[in-house]
Order: structure tokens, then sequence, then C-alpha cells
């Protein structure tokens, strides 16, 4: 297993009020695949994923990544694993604005132990032309495009995808969920992703459903490939 959560808890306590977020999750996904949490607006999902992804710790539970305990990890070995492993991709983009999208992308590789060609990787998302341009001049559908280059030029182990689909219509949807699975075939790498519309399950290996911290359905799909 390339995840293997067991018995994960995490609470956020605010003034005296303990909120528990996560009570207890589990969840297992294979290298290569890609799986989709599911579940309405503060069930737990962005938690979750911020704790897969070295963001953010649980309290208590195991959290096993490639072969190791991130929660145990001290917080410079932390660092490296997220830097390092871990590809993000959120739903505003979070590109820098006074930087071209070929800056963008450079800012992140310079920093990588072995990153990708940066051109292969504009190519891959089809925005080798605009790799000059700033951000403000691109679409949304586009500067998701570049804010997955930039996820995957450091060669992730793991690609953390919330909500990457949330702010964009339906067929540039579709464009980058069939973008996302050309990057898990082309690549190999394992991604998982966060999403409130069920629709967009239909891509993932696996899914888990989310309510209130808790999975309460962990299906294995068979995948169906968006048409064209
Ligand atoms: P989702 O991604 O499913 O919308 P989140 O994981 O963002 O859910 O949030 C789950 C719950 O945890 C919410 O009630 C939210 O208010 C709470 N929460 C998340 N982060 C924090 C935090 N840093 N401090 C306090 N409460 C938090
Ligand atoms: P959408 O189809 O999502 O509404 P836009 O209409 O904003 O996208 O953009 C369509 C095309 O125009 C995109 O290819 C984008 O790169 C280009 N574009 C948008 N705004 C600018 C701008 N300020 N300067 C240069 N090119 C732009």
């Amino acid at each position: 297993m390339f995840i293997d959560i067991s018995n994960l808890k995490k609470s956020y306590t605010t003034g005296v009020v303990k909120t528990e977020v996560l009570k207890g999750i589990g969840m297992k996904l294979d290298k290569g695949e890609i799986g989709v949490i599911l579940g309405p607006s503060g069930s737990g999902k962005s938690t979750l994923m911020n704790i897969i992804g070295g963001i953010d710790r649980g309290d208590s539970g195991r959290i096993i990544v490639d072969g190791v305990e991130i929660n145990n990890l001290k917080d410079d070995k932390m660092t490296d694993y997220r830097r390092g492993d871990i590809g993000f991709v959120f739903q505003f983009y979070n590109l820098v604005p006074n930087l071209t999208v070929g800056e963008n992308i450079e800012v992140v590789s310079n920093i990588s132990k072995s990153p990708l060609n940066i051109d292969e990787v504009l190519a891959a998302v089809e925005m080798k032309d605009k790799k000059g341009r700033f951000p403000r001049e691109l679409s949304g559908g586009e500067q998701q495009r570049v804010s997955i280059a930039r996820a995957i030029v450091k060669n992730p182990k793991l690609l953390l995808c919330d909500e990457p689909t949330g702010a964009l219509d339906f067929v540039t949807s579709r464009a980058i969920l069939q973008l996302l699975q050309q990057v898990n075939k082309k690549y190999g790498t394992t991604i998982l992703m966060i999403t409130h519309n069920a629709a967009i399950a239909a891509m993932a290996n696996r899914v888990f459903k989310v309510r209130s911290g808790e999975i309460v359905e962990a299906a294995v799909n068979q995948v169906i490939v968006p048409a064209e």
C-alpha cells in the first residue's frame, strides 16, 4: 500500500470548545491509483488531506505514505517530505502573480531534488505557448493547468488536489480531470483528490466518502474515462 492510514484522529480547540474533526479515519491507496475523497463541506476532507501532505499533523493514529510513518517525522524531515515528495493543486491556483508561467514553475523546479524539464511539463499541460504570460492574462482553466505543471515539475510521489475544479465550469473541469488522468498515466503519479461532486468520483480507482470526520464508505471503482 502506498497510503495506509489507520485510526487517524484530529481535534481543533477554539477557546474552550474542542471539536473532533477526524474521528478515527482509515484508508488505503495503492501506488499509481487515483483516489477521491468525497463529502460535504466541513466534513474534514481538507484536514485529512493536509495531514497526508505534511501541512498539518494528526493527534493520533498511523499515517504511512510510501513506507514512512509521517506523523512521527521531526519538523525538518516533514518539510523535506512536503517539499520533495508531495505536489499540491488547490481550487484557486495560488500562482505568484508577478511571475510568468515559466517563472512560477522554475521557482519550484529550482528547489526540487530531481525536477522534470520545465518545457516538458508545460507541454504535458498544453501550456508551452503561454510560458511568458502572467497569471492574470490566463483563463481559470489555463491557470489550473499551470498550477498542475508546477505541482508535477518536482516529480512528486503523490499529487494532492483540493477541489481542483471547484472554480471551473463543466467543460473546463472535464479537461482538467482528463489532464490529471494523463499525468497519472504518463508519470505513474498517485493522485488523491477532494471533491464534493459525485460525478467526479467516477474517474477514481477508490472513493472515500467522508461524513462528519468518519469514512462511511470506501468503494472500489471500475474507472470511467471521461469522453473526449
Ligand atoms: P472540508 O474540507 O470537508 O470542508 P475541513 O477539513 O476544512 O472540512 O474542516 C472540518 C472542520 O474542522 C470544520 O468544522 C472546520 O471549521 C474545522 N477546522 C478546520 N481547520 C481548523 C483550524 N485550523 N482550527 C479550527 N477548526 C478548524
Ligand atoms: P475563459 O474562456 O475561461 O472565459 P478568457 O476569455 O478569460 O477565458 O480567456 C480566453 C483567452 O484569452 C485565454 O487563452 C487567455 O490566455 C487569453 N487572455 C485572457 N485575458 C488576457 C489578457 N489580459 N491578456 C492576454 N491574454 C488574455
